[in-house]
């Protein structure tokens, strides 16, 4: 989880790496911490809290290094502090490491070395791996690739670990299993990150670590080695990202930023995959697997958070639209309950970063029982997307901030056209719906624009919320995943108490919830359960509970009920998920903002979850 920055080179490394930290911010963390050589020894600054904290440190003491290597810590093991913050040092001082992800056999092994004498300082995982590795080193005369072989067959469970050797001082090493790592190659220096983002600043040509390889890297070049330590030579690529993607260009928070992106986003995910005359969707990685997807007996989506309730959504649409039975399953439960997988399965993974653990280990599992697999990711390059036996890529370009906005409705938009394929190849829908639906799509941007422009009316109803403990959000049918997304959201950065429920459920208990101070924001869109859903808004207003609906332009009836409504404009049941989103997102960026809450940085997350 979180991030590792290393740098060797003629610059400054403190400074590059510090000012990477900063660029790896937004995926989360508690505390940061870098480590570089001076003086012919290894000196670490780490502090718990900010990245800004360990910068002005490190500028107050002049810490120069030409190289170095840094880390921000999302914690899994021991709290967030100073001494559990990384860099880690090994006992007599040869080796510092950074460490992103868990290592599960790291009980035992702390408790052989300190059997051996070794001292530890921290409480977590992390830091066997600097006294392990210096061990190993002593017994293997010094040979760091070698040792490292021995370290990462040793080491159980996922990590990234980016090494510096004060015997090495001119050498960055860096191991890798499950968790990503990055190689930036430069001219005359090199970087290692967990992601793009602290790289595209100074090159773009990149080299992803594959797991179980061993880097070692000067200023002037780089080896990578197989788990058998041969010399493998990779294909370079090249980052798909600009650096003003990564800036917030004006904008208070990256959050909104991306909520506004969401006209251009939606229609990126969209671009060269409708005909011109909207007859036909185009799938460019959908080649060698396409009989498989089409003929499949059942359609399975797996994910986490946000994107798990993408899945939802698609599971509505594609029982509708194809006629084939689905299931939707997070991730982290599919892997654990001896799911029933079959090899006429097709299984969506759906995942922003591409990199999340849980939903990686779910689709190995998958694959190893014939399922076919088709990756949704955004992050080209990604784990998922390697792993996968074909996908498609969202386009939405680089996701800052925590809480998933454009993400979302490019996974959502992309869900769709593989919908409309696949009902296509089927022939469950007629060429005349199909046109339909992807004339409605191409149209969902410019109606995106359109609710947008109700940005500082939706901060007016948000200032009613600023005070809440805590909300219900309603939704039936497709809207339910959206209620559901609409509450996570509201959770993830106001931290008030939300719950999404479908609006059928609402007797079955959240009603009880009711009463004055705990408003309720429902969708009353003008779709097949319209009338229904303007039943449990009476329900409500009965029990005195406030109510937000989201209601279709035009609509005479729920304004006369509801204490507030934000209207949308109308499209047909099955994309309204990719409107209804939109007021929710701002509902929930503006209600943070008046409660004067961390937006970008919510206390707690992290962006891509990388461990299990
Ligand atoms: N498990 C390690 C720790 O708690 C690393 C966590 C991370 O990936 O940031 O320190």
């Amino acid at each position: 989880m979180c991030g590792i920055v290393g740098y060797i080179g003629s610059k400054n490394a403190i400074e590059v790496v510090v000012k990477g930290l900063q660029r790896l911010e937004y995926r989360g963390y508690d505390s940061a911490g870098v480590a570089g050589i001076s003086n012919g020894k290894i000196q670490i600054v780490k502090k718990n809290g900010r990245v800004d904290i360990l910068k002005q440190t490190v500028e107050d003491i002049k810490f120069t290094s030409h190289v170095g290597i840094g880390h921000t810590r999302w914690a899994t093991h021991g709290e967030p502090s100073d001494i559990n913050a990384h860099p880690h040092i090994s006992s007599k001082g040869k080796v510092a490491i950074v460490h992103n992800g868990i290592i599960e056999n790291y009980l035992t092994l702390k408790k052989e070395l300190q059997k051996k004498g070794k001292v530890f300082l921290s409480e977590t995982d992390s830091e066997v791996i600097a006294h392990l590795l210096e061990e190993v080193l002593e017994a293997n005369g010094g040979d760091m690739i070698a040792s490292l072989q021995i370290v990462q067959r040793t080491l159980v469970g996922a990590f990234a670990v980016v090494i510096l050797s004060v015997e090495q001082p001119d050498m960055i090493y860096a191991i890798k299993k499950g968790t990503p790592l990055v190689l930036g190659i430069g001219q005359g220096e090199n970087f290692l990150a967990s992601d793009g983002t602290p790289l595209v600043q100074y090159t773009k040509s990149v080299i992803y670590i594959g797991d179980g390889e061993i880097l070692r890297m000067s200023a002037k070049d780089f080896q990578i080695y197989n788990s058998d330590i041969q010399e493998i030579s990779h294909k370079t690529s090249t980052l798909e990202m600009e650096l003003s993607m990564i800036e917030k260009d004006g904008f208070e928070h990256f959050m909104l930023k991306e909520i506004f992106e969401q006209p251009k986003t939606i229609l990126d995910s969209m671009r060269g995959r409708i005909t011109a005359d909207f007859s036909e969707v185009k799938l460019g990685g959908i080649n060698k697997y396409a009989p498989q997807l089409y003929n499949a007996n059942r359609y399975l989506f797996l994910a986490c958070g946000t994107s798990f309730h993408a899945g939802m959504v698609a599971r509505y649409v594609f029982e509708q639209w194809c006629r084939v039975a689905c299931e939707v399953d997070v991730a982290s439960e599919f892997r654990y309950r001896k799911p029933v997988i079959h090899s006429g399965d097709a299984i969506f993974a759906i995942s922003q970063s591409g990199e999340t653990a849980d939903t990686i280990v779910a689709i190995e599992e998958a694959k190893e029982h014939g399922a076919n697999i088709f990756g949704i990711c955004n992050v080209v390059g990604s784990t998922i997307s390697r792993v996968s036996h074909e996908g498609a890529y969202t386009h939405a370009g680089v996701e800052i901030g925590v809480a998933s906005t454009k993400a979302f409705t490019a996974q959502l938009t992309v869900l769709y056209l593989f919908g409309l394929k696949i009902a296509q190849s089927k022939g469950t829908l007629t060429a005349e719906q199909i046109k339909q639906y992807n004339k409605e799509l191409l149209a969902i941007p410019n109606q995106v624009a359109e609710i947008l422009k109700m940005s500082a009316e939706i901060l007016e109803i948000s200032k009613t919320l600023k005070d809440a403990h805590s909300m219900l959000f309603l939704g039936r049918g497709v809207q339910f995943p959206i209620a559901l997304e609409g509450a996570l959201k509201m959770k993830e950065i106001t931290y008030i108490h939300a719950e999404g429920y479908a609006a059928g459920e609402m007797k079955h208990g959240p009603i009880a919830l009711i009463d004055e101070n705990v408003p309720t924001v429902i969708i009353a869109v003008k779709d097949s359960n319209y009338l229904k859903v303007i039943s449990n808004i009476k329900e409500i207003k009965a029990r005195k509970g406030k109510v937000i609906a989201i209601i279709t332009k035009g609509d005479k009836d729920i304004p006369g009920i509801a204490d507030h409504c934000i209207e949308i404009p109308e499209t047909s049941d099955a994309l309204y998920p990719l409107l209804t989103t939109i007021p929710l997102q701002l509902l929930s960026y503006h209600t943070a903002n008046v409660r004067g809450c961390d937006i970008d940085k919510p206390r707690n997350l992290a962006k891509s979850v990388t461990v299990e």
